[in-house]
């Protein structure tokens, strides 16, 4: 008999988790104003919020978490993690930062201009943010396929290169560097293929420009690349994210993801005047160069989290949990956005509460019902996400609503992806009877999703 696919780790500390009643739910919610982001995390049974920062640390990062160095200048640590992310990117310089979002405004600060514009596929939000708060464009250039959520093509967070190419000879002067992100977190979490990534080389090196890696989940890409695309089946995930990153020239980091480290990022380069520009914004935002943003201790752990998390069994482990997700949810027929990604589902929510009006939020419903049936925590990726539309003031509904749900790092069992999709299922079931969704009583001007106050109708 075959041996069935199991994790490639065993658990040596545990955190317990509480379960609770939906009458204490129902209250939790209430007083939460129907947003799932006011809940206490103890009020939650399975968190699938997000998979930013809430990874489980290995034996061996806590291990290396003692040896951190945390001299002001000069740190080994610093050292230790830098000689990792060279041997990992090849990039030669490093500035940690203390998470991406840090990274983006640091590089940007010395890169981005007033008028520039910036192409790539689906920007990430903070990096769209830091783009448009210096009065640049961030202009998209994912592939159209990329939209169809039923489409099942294996690399749908590409780059279009028609779309990059039109954009690099209509505004030439005013492109300061390509961004693409490896996977597209944007697009569901989509991998990019090495094509892709030497189409978008060629088409730079062509125009004379550079090419930015927005790098969180690059290991993910990796394995994607390796089990998807011709050629690489038999290479190392090291292997993989090498060549990835010769065909750019520069990346920023959410260490909160593929790094498995709860805090942390960084940017690194193959050039000096990018380092050199940099520098400048790295020392009054973030801190002095060998920590910027980090804590010795946290160099040392991002450091080893990085190379165990560019090893193909501790991906093939973290993937395969996400499409066993996937799986279950195919058996019930809930319908989500299609192939399944590296880090989340998406649950298309239009299709699943259809009698529940746009205008009263079908993916904050689903957020809100999943919550109430067993206690899982999602996140609406939907309408409330989209804010309103800056001149009119009108909600915007012209996009997708989802409910993600994101899986955290070697922090839960299958067990625990059996009763999310129970769950769901039980919502799905009877999700012709949900007829209504929420109204917001209360709204910030920007970002309104974090602290939004609804009521249910
Ligand atoms: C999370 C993320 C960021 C921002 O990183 P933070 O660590 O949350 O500041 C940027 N880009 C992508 C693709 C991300 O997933």
């Amino acid at each position: 008999m075959e041996l069935p696919f199991a994790e490639s780790w065993r658990i040596k500390m545990v955190e317990p988790i509480k379960k609770s009643t939906r009458e204490e739910r129902e209250q939790w919610m209430k007083d939460a104003n129907y947003n799932l982001f006011q809940l206490r995390a103890e009020q939650v049974y399975i968190d699938c919020l997000t998979d930013s920062g809430t990874g489980a640390m290995s034996d061996r990062q806590w291990a290396a978490v003692m040896m951190g160095d945390e001299s002001y200048a000069g740190s080994s640590s610093f050292f230790h993690l830098k000689d990792t992310i060279t041997k990992i990117t090849g990039f030669e310089y490093v500035i940690p930062t203390h998470q991406g979002r840090a990274a983006e405004n640091v590089l940007f600060s010395h890169l981005v201009k007033e008028g520039s514009i910036v192409p790539g596929n689906s920007h990430f939000d903070t990096t769209k943010g830091h783009i448009e708060s210096r009065k640049a464009v961030a202009l998209d250039c994912t592939i159209d396929e990329a939209k169809d959520t039923q489409l099942e093509i294996p690399f749908k967070g590409n780059v279009d290169p028609k779309k990059l190419e039109k954009a690099l000879a209509e505004h030439n002067e005013k492109v300061p560097f390509i961004i693409v992100t490896v996977t597209n977190n944007t697009a569901g979490g989509q991998p990019v293929s090495m094509q892709n990534l030497r189409e978008v080389r060629a088409i730079a090196d062509k125009y004379g420009k550079r090419v930015v890696l927005d790098s969180a989940r690059f290991a993910e890409n990796a394995y994607f690349i390796k089990t998807r695309e011709e050629g690489y089946a038999d290479k190392t995930i090291k292997e993989i994210a090498l060549e990835m990153f010769s065909l750019a020239d520069g990346m920023t980091m959410s260490a909160k993801k593929d790094g498995i480290v709860n805090m942390g990022g960084f940017i690194a380069t193959r050039h000096e005047d990018w380092y050199e520009g940099a520098k400048r914004f790295c020392i009054p935002f973030e801190g002095y160069l060998t920590y910027g943003g980090m804590n010795g201790r946290d160099m040392e752990a991002l450091a080893v989290g990085l190379d165990e998390n560019t090893e193909f069994d501790n991906l093939e482990t973290r993937i395969h949990q996400v499409e066993f997700l996937a799986s279950l949810l195919d058996e019930y027929g809930i319908p989500y956005q299609r192939p399944v990604g590296g880090h989340a589902l998406f649950v298309d929510a239009d299709k699943v509460l259809t009698k529940v009006p746009k205008e009263e939020f079908p993916a904050q419903t689903l957020a809100i019902e999943l919550y109430l049936e067993a206690g899982v925590r999602g996140c609406e990726i939907g309408y409330i996400l989209a804010d309103r539309d800056p001149v009119t003031r009108e909600n915007r509904f012209g996009g997708l609503d989802l409910l993600r749900l994101c899986v955290a790092r070697r922090v839960y069992t299958d067990n625990h992806m059996r009763v999310i999709a129970a769950a769901l299922k039980n919502v799905f079931d009877r999700r012709d009877e949900i007829t209504r969704g929420v109204e917001i009583v209360w709204e910030a001007e920007l970002m309104r999703h974090f602290t939004v106050k609804l009521r249910r109708l």
